[in-house]
């Protein structure tokens, strides 16, 4: 008989691009009592959440709400949902997350169509709209904010190309919401997917998600007649009728998911009770904050913690003019094993910060300033604990300065935290 420690995981400063530090409400939120998901105490839940959802992606849509999963569910939910087999979709992509898009995309069985950027560069928006003009897709699928190279693709004229051309346009928003402005009635996205932890600081596992009328009439010509719950006389037409074929994902399929979330409440997935309220909470926080105020916070930080790593001697990886304000990329300088001095970060410090992938790998190292990891507290610690290690890995750092940078920043702005 194997006896297994109690739970007790340390305490971290996680500057990372995701999973990151969560207000303690939140967690707080995720202890209490379960309600019963068609219980009008918690069905009202819903229907707050839903409408914080709105207005964090800055929508009057009446589609707004959670997908159960991870961000990549969110993804997942919409594409399978818009995509029918032999649809052409177009994907300009700048990093990992735009090969993410593709593959879903192929999976659903579309003609995908890829426009490739070197890394470290994002898209000039009239590259976009005449790839779109030339193969005039039947939707177009891209990323905001690109994590894995730290960039921001500006999304607000591809966005309006498409709506003149009548093509849907849908964004992975999961690295931006809740840190950077997201538009998605002004900038004309069609559907919009977004991630709970990474700016939004609620624990991975569920990703909001909004679409419009235009996003939701493709959806509602696919939809299935599902034998016990929906009946045919249902105000419902059967998927495969009228050469429409029915989406071939019962758990993603959003017609039924809206359904769910409608005030009919169709009987669909159990919904993830303790999620819903940290979701809930984690939404009525960044809407107490103000996306304003918070989106300002996100710019401090950001310029704090870049006044200091340059300080230190340190370069930033990528092209300055598109960078994404919420992920911080270093050129691990030469020599230097970049993997012991995370090991010496998290091990000495109890501070997290990421590394890379594909071409990237080994070569820059990722800090997140994202949701409640981006504090003061969390980026002076972050700067005087990468000195230290960079000083035991023979890197000559001019001491002392990095963390006096940062200070210098915050003595401008005196009153945010
Ligand atoms: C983190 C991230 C994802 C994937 O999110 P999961 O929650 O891990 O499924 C997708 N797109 C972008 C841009 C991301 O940063």
């Amino acid at each position: 008989m194997t006896f297994y420690s109690e739970l007790s995981p340390s305490p971290r400063t996680i500057m990372t691009p995701g999973p990151v530090e969560v207000d303690p409400r939140v967690l707080r939120a995720m202890s209490y009592p379960i309600l019963g998901q068609f219980d009008p105490e918690f069905t009202s839940l819903m229907n707050d959440a839903m409408e914080m959802i709105r207005a964090v992606f800055r929508t009057d849509n009446q589609w707004a709400f959670p997908v159960d999963g991870t961000s990549r569910s969110g993804i997942e939910a919409v594409l399978v949902s818009l995509i029918e087999p032999g649809d052409k979709v177009l994907i300009p992509i700048f990093g990992r997350f735009g090969y993410l898009l593709q593959e879903i995309a192929e999976r659903c069985g579309a003609e995908v169509t890829v426009l490739e950027k070197t890394w470290g560069q994002v898209f000039d928006p009239e590259e976009v709209i005449s790839a779109i003009h030339r193969e005039k897709p039947d939707l177009v699928a891209i990323v905001h904010g690109e994590t894995s190279t730290g960039r921001i693709q500006p999304l607000e004229e591809i966005g309006k190309a498409c709506r003149e051309l009548d093509i849907l346009i849908v964004v992975d928003a999961v690295a931006t919401i809740g840190g950077v402005p997201v538009e998605t009635d002004d900038w004309c996205l069609d559907a919009v997917i977004g991630g709970t932890q990474k700016c939004l600081s609620i624990p991975s596992g569920m990703a909001p998600i909004t679409y419009n009328e235009r996003a939701e009439r493709k959806v509602l010509r696919r939809k299935r007649v599902e034998k016990g719950i929906r009946q045919a006389g249902d105000g419902i037409q059967t998927g495969g009728l009228d050469g429409f074929s029915p989406v071939r994902s019962n758990y993603f399929d959003l017609s039924q998911l809206q359904d769910y979330w409608s005030p009919r409440r169709l009987n669909h997935h159990t919904e993830m009770t303790s999620m819903l309220y940290a979701l809930r909470e984690g939404l009525r926080i960044v809407l107490a904050e103000g996306l304003d105020a918070r989106f300002a916070r996100h710019r401090l930080q950001e310029a704090a913690l870049i006044a200091g790593l340059t300080k230190m001697g340190l370069s930033l990886y990528g092209d300055a003019s598109c960078k994404l304000p919420v992920v911080n990329c270093i050129d691990i300088p030469p020599g230097v094993d970049g993997e012991s001095v995370r090991s010496m970060l998290l091990d000495s410090f109890g501070i997290e910060i990421a590394s890379s992938f594909g071409p990237l790998k080994g070569k820059i190292w990722r800090i997140g300033t994202m949701g409640y990891s981006c504090s003061r507290k969390n980026v002076l610690h972050l700067l005087g604990a990468l000195e230290a290690v960079l000083v035991r890995h023979g890197v000559r750092v001019p001491q002392g300065l990095g963390v006096q940078a940062a200070l210098d920043v915050y003595d401008q702005v005196p009153k945010i935290t």
